[in-house]
């Protein structure tokens, strides 16, 4: 049904890079014959979901949505689409994103934009646009994302869906084409925080192929979301509505739709704090530098000898040198160049101290003002998004700068590496508004049971 849906509606949409029909037959006919061999499933068998292009899957074309990965058939498979394998989860394709996930609109893509089912006039948000999409679209039940400064919730909320940006460590980012690896996360998408939830446990555990992956990992996210929907109370709750990310620079009916929803939370028991995080006012300045340093590190491996794309000089001496420079010219798109040349800029020497080390002390900071912050309050709580979705080709016109800003509310869970979530909160002129909760690191679980609560 989900391949049909597919056939009938990707050609508007543009969810997905690549369609895996046969595949996904295949292991759905697997299921059915261990099923009726009276074998013991994992209870999503047979369910099936959409990976970002970003995830790394033996066998299946993986481009990170850039000519530099066009061709590149992966010979290993990346740890959480392993998991979704295993739980015997058949693979539908690979969905659009922002070239190497950099972007908030999916179309800095190199194979065209992707629709926002709502009105496909409008973007669905990015990068993971193509996961929040499928789903939005029903072209897919679940979809795996990631998410280094927003690219699982700001689509989330653009399309009316859910989604997760897990504790940092908890999910395996081995086999994640890597963007910035110290903001990266994995994140499950759904269209209700409890399928959101079962995906996210079938995501987690420990990785020994992940250096950063957490040891003792914490579980029961959809025990936590269904308790928290059959409750009917938020009884008890506090939630913290983090001022610097309300009000101001936040559009009327986004804040409207925000300030609707906490008065359905109080309704229902929650209690309403106000809570300050003046850090957060550097967070996105703090992220553009910290973000493109790795990105200028990470994606010097592209160097048109190890993956996909290989671009001789037109003229000159053909040489390791002449031939990288050729391939990254060719390969690379605008804004992925503009974050390497940042990021070069911001590590050099004699710049180091004054951009990424004052960068890297307001990460501090934020981590502390969260820490503060979780004092008070379960969860703290804002519009995912300044805005809802804006038109098609719009953020061309803008200036870089001002599409950054949209990250405001995202940036600070990956720069502390807390957990966040967006759930729907209404409209505001017919389009999708999201509601962002973050939660202390490791505590996961507050969300889906307060998420459940509120969506
Ligand atoms: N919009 C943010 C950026 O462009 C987030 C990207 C992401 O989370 N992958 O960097």
């Amino acid at each position: 049904a989900h391949l049909d849906r597919i056939g009938a509606v990707d050609e508007t949409i543009g969810a997905f890079i690549t369609v895996t029909a046969d595949a996904a037959l295949a292991t759905a006919a697997d299921v059915d014959r261990r099923r009726a061999a009276g074998e013991t499933l994992h209870p999503l068998a047979g369910v099936p979901v959409a990976h970002k292009d970003l995830i790394v899957t033996e066998g299946v074309a993986t481009t990170a949505a850039s000519k530099m990965l066009e061709g590149w058939v992966p010979p290993y498979s990346g740890t959480v689409y392993r998991h979704t394998q295993e739980a015997g989860m058949p693979l539908l394709g690979k969905t659009n994103l922002d070239e190497f996930a950099m972007g908030a609109t999916t179309e800095n893509s190199a194979f065209g934009p992707t629709a926002n089912p709502w009105d496909t006039t409008k973007v669905p948000g990015g990068s993971s646009g193509g996961a929040a999409a499928a789903l939005a679209a029903y072209e897919a039940p679940l979809s795996v994302g990631t998410d280094t400064g927003g690219s699982v919730r700001q689509p989330a909320a653009f399309t009316g869906t859910v989604g997760v940006k897990p504790t940092y460590g908890s999910v395996s980012r081995y086999g994640v084409i890597a963007m910035a690896s110290s903001l990266d996360q994995v994140g499950p998408m759904g269209r209700t925080v409890a399928d959101a939830a079962a995906l996210h446990e079938v995501l987690a555990g420990h990785d020994p192929h992940d250096s950063t992956s957490l040891t003792d990992q914490a579980t029961g996210f959809l025990a936590a979301a269904q308790a928290g929907a059959a409750s009917g109370s938020l009884a008890g709750k506090r939630l913290g509505v983090i001022r610097q990310l309300t009000g101001e620079g936040v559009e009327p009916g986004v804040q409207a739709a925000f300030d609707e929803a906490l008065k359905i939370a109080e309704a229902a028991g929650a209690e309403i704090v106000d809570i300050d995080c003046p850090s957060f006012a550097y967070a996105v300045e703090a992220y553009y530098l910290i973000m493109p340093s790795e990105v200028s590190s990470n994606l010097a491996r592209y160097d048109g000898m190890r993956f996909g794309l290989r671009v001789e000089p037109e003229e000159g001496p053909v040489t390791a040198e002449t031939v990288m420079a050729a391939t990254r010219a060719a390969g690379f798109g605008a804004e992925v160049k503009r974050r390497i040349i940042l990021g070069t800029y911001a590590l050099s020497a004699g710049y180091y101290d004054a951009y990424y080390g004052s960068a890297q002390k307001v990460r501090t900071l934020v981590q502390r003002d969260l820490a503060k912050a979780f004092e008070t309050a379960d969860v703290l709580v804002s519009p995912t998004a300044p805005t809802t979705a804006f038109d098609l080709g719009a953020a061309k016109e803008m200036d870089p700068m001002s599409l950054y800003l949209g990250d405001v509310a995202t940036i600070p869970a990956n720069l502390a590496g807390v957990p966040g979530m967006s759930v729907p909160a209404g409209v505001a002129d017919g389009l999708p508004v999201g509601f962002q909760l973050l939660a202390p690191a490791r505590e996961d679980v507050r969300l889906y049971e307060i998420g459940a609560g509120i969506e």
